[in-house]
C-alpha cells in the first residue's frame, strides 16, 4: 500500500491509474479510523481497483472552541486499517500541502448549511466543502464514499458536487453501530466507558421516535416526534441537548404536520459532559 504526501505525486497516481483503465474510489476522513470507516474503504475496494483514503484533519472546518488541537491523530494504526479493509493508497497530505501560503478561495453554499449543524457551528460547512471540493481534485475519484453518520454532510456534498459541475458519484453507506446502538466516531474516544453507555441514549431516541412514524396510518404531529426523542434524552444525566428534530430527509427544514409517504430525517446533537455527538435515522411516514 502506498501512502502519500503531497498533491503533486497523488494527481500523478490518478492520471497514472486512469491510464491503465482502472476506476478510483475515495474515502475522505479526518483518521482515528474505526469500524464505520472501515465500511466505506470495503464498498471501495469492492468496485474499485484503487481506493484511495484520505486521512486529514482540516483545521477550517473546526470552530474557534472546537477540538481541532485535541482531535485524535494516529496515522501509523489507520495505515494499518486502511490496508486491512482492502485500501490501496493512503493521502496523508500536510495543512501547508491542503492549503498553500496565500489562499483566499473558500467555498460557500447556501440553503441546506444553514440549519441543525450550520446553525451550531457557523463556517463549519465552509471547511467541510471547501476541503472536499479540495480533495476531489488531488485524488480525481470515479465514486467518492460517505458515511450517512454525518447526514447533513451528505446533503451539502451532494449540493456541491452538483452545484461546481464534479465528474464523480457520490455514494452513501448507513451507520455503523456499536452493539448498544452508539454510532461510532473518532470523537467517541473522549467518552469514558460509563459515557459510551449513556450515550447510547440518542439512539434509542430516535428509535422511539422512528416507531412512532413507521407506525402512523395517518398524519403525524412533528411535536409528538420530536417529543419522543426528547422524553427519551431527558432520561440521561449530563446530556444537554443541541436539538432533536424530525424534518424533510431532503431540505431539512421542518413542518408541523407529516403525511403518510413524507421521508423525514431525525437527527440529535448534543453534547454529552463535554463530547459533542450527533446521530441521525432516516424514516418514511
Ligand atoms: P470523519 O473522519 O469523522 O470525518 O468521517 C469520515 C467519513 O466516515 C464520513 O463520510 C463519515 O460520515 C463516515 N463515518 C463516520 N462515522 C461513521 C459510522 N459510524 N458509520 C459509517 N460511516 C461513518
Amino acid at each position: 500500500m502506498q501512502v502519500i504526501s503531497t498533491v503533486a505525486e497523488m494527481q500523478q497516481v490518478a492520471r497514472r491509474a486512469r491510464q491503465l483503465g482502472q476506476t478510483i474510489g475515495c474515502v475522505p476522513t479526518m483518521g482515528a479510523l474505526h469500524a464505520g470507516h472501515g465500511s466505506l474503504i470495503e464498498a471501495s475496494a469492492a468496485v474499485h481497483a484503487v481506493t484511495v483514503t484520505s486521512v486529514f484533519v482540516n483545521p477550517t472546518q473546526f470552530g474557534p472552541s472546537e477540538d481541532f488541537d485535541s482531535y485524535p491523530r494516529m496515522l501509523d494504526a489507520d495505515i494499518a486499517t486502511i490496508e486491512r479493509c482492502g485500501g490501496t493508497h493512503v493521502f496523508a497530505p500536510s495543512i501547508a500541502e491542503m492549503y498553500p501560503g496565500g489562499y483566499t478561495t473558500k467555498i460557500r453554499l447556501d440553503g441546506v448549511t444553514e440549519v441543525l449543524e450550520g446553525a451550531h457551528r457557523p463556517g463549519h460547512f465552509d471547511g467541510v466543502a471547501t476541503v472536499v471540493c479540495k480533495l476531489l481534485m488531488a485524488m480525481q475519484p470515479d465514486e467518492a464514499f460517505f458515511g450517512q453518520k454525518d447526514y447533513q454532510q451528505t446533503l451539502v456534498v451532494r449540493r456541491l458536487v452538483e452545484d461546481l459541475l464534479i465528474p464523480v458519484t457520490m455514494t452513501v453507506a448507513p451507520t455503523v453501530r456499536e452493539a448498544n446502538g452508539l454510532a461510532m466516531s473518532s470523537r467517541n474516544a473522549y467518552l469514558s466507558t460509563e459515557e459510551r453507555h449513556r450515550a447510547a441514549v440518542l439512539y434509542r431516541a430516535l428509535s422511539s421516535a422512528a416507531d412512532i412514524v413507521t407506525a402512523a396510518d395517518q398524519d403525524v404531529s412533528r411535536h409528538a416526534i420530536e417529543n419522543a426523542m426528547l422524553r427519551e434524552l431527558h432520561t440521561v444525566e449530563d446530556f444537554s441537548v443541541g436539538y432533536a428534530v424530525a424534518v424533510d430527509a431532503d431540505t431539512l427544514l421542518p413542518a408541523d404536520t407529516y403525511h403518510p409517504g413524507d421521508r423525514l430525517a431525525l437527527l440529535i446533537a448534543g453534547t454529552l459532559g463535554t463530547t459533542r455527538l450527533i446521530d441521525n435515522v432516516l424514516v418514511t411516514v
